[in-house]
């Protein structure tokens, strides 16, 4: 009897996989057409500062407008993205789709080049030669000052390519460019390793920020995060505040810039651009 189900199961496990595969080809086949077509577009989140409450910029997050599907979430594609390669031509898109925004509300609202704006950077791209090329390229373009670009890579990221991440990460900080760790605390950095790279900021990952309330040890690996930030000299963003008790306890540790929903969800660029006037002719 056992061996007759263990057969079943095998057959259905084969199919659900058959399945996930044609699914996944699919995708693929969509994905590229998508790059073709240009059905990205990008939202962007707010960050700001906790210490004097002021907008400082924004994350741009990628975004799939599918013609049938709608509005596709990054968790959706971005894995396939990386797979497949598709990676390098979408982060190369969205790298100069965010500059080029961050230029143009320069141009018009920003005229002390106060906001910056993030991209997050995926293992692929890191790994692409012509990566560093395509940032200058870019920055030549839109003529943005490199010091309001701020370059998101993972903490897991950088352990799983420690000399190919160095040797990116050295020439992106003689072009002066900012570098966070994203999802702080989720991977396995040493903390021997964390101090040579040239990481200006730390972001702490949302799962501790979710959990944080007294009595929990999230609230202290948040002060350790906070406490070891500091002390190499780099500064702390928290991300997915979503409760008015996080926000003054994250105040309270000194964590200098937050982001969450909060204060607003990742918003097309019009929302955006509300958010700027109100910021930066509100009550000077
Ligand atoms: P991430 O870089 O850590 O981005 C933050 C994610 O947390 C975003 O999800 C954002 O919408 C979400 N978030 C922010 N505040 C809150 C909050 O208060 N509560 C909750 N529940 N969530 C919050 P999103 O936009 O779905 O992106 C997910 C991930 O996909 C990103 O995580 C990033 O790793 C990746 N991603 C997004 N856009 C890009 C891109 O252009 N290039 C690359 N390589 N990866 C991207
Ligand atoms: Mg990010
Ligand atoms: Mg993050
Ligand atoms: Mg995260």
């Amino acid at each position: 009897q056992s061996k007759k189900q263990g057969k079943g199961a095998c057959t259905l496990f084969n199919q659900q996989m058959h399945e996930q595969a044609v699914k996944r080809l699919q995708m693929e086949i969509e994905l590229r057409q998508a790059i073709e077509q240009q059905e990205f577009i990008a939202h962007y989140q707010p960050i700001f500062s906790l210490t004097t409450g002021k907008l400082i910029g924004f994350e741009a997050l990628i975004r799939w407008q599918h013609s049938q599907k709608g509005l596709i979430s990054p968790a959706e594609f971005i894995p396939i993205a990386e797979e497949t390669g598709l990676i390098v031509p979408m982060g190369k898109w969205i790298l100069l789709e965010a500059c080029t925004q961050l230029k143009q509300w320069q141009e018009q609202y920003d005229h002390e080049h106060i906001l910056q704006i993030s991209v997050n950077l995926s293992s692929k791209q890191l790994r692409d030669p012509y990566l560093v090329q395509e940032i200058d390229k870019i920055l030549t373009h839109t003529e943005i000052n490199p010091q309001n670009l701020k370059i998101e890579i993972t903490e897991s990221l950088l352990m799983e390519n420690f000399d190919t991440a160095m040797n990116i990460l050295l020439q992106l900080q003689e072009r002066n460019t900012q570098l966070c760790l994203d999802d702080f605390g989720t991977g396995y950095s040493s903390l021997s390793y964390l101090h040579r790279f040239p990481v200006d900021i730390l972001k702490i990952d949302r799962s501790f920020v979710m959990q944080m309330h007294s009595g929990n040890n999230n609230l202290e690996i948040i002060r350790t995060i906070i406490t070891l930030a500091h002390s190499l000299n780099m500064r702390v963003i928290a991300e997915g505040i979503e409760t008015e008790s996080q926000l003054s306890q994250l105040k309270s540790l000194n964590c200098e810039q937050g982001q969450g929903y909060l204060f607003s969800k990742p918003v097309p660029q019009e929302v955006a651009e509300s958010l700027i006037k109100e910021s930066l002719y509100s009550a000077l």
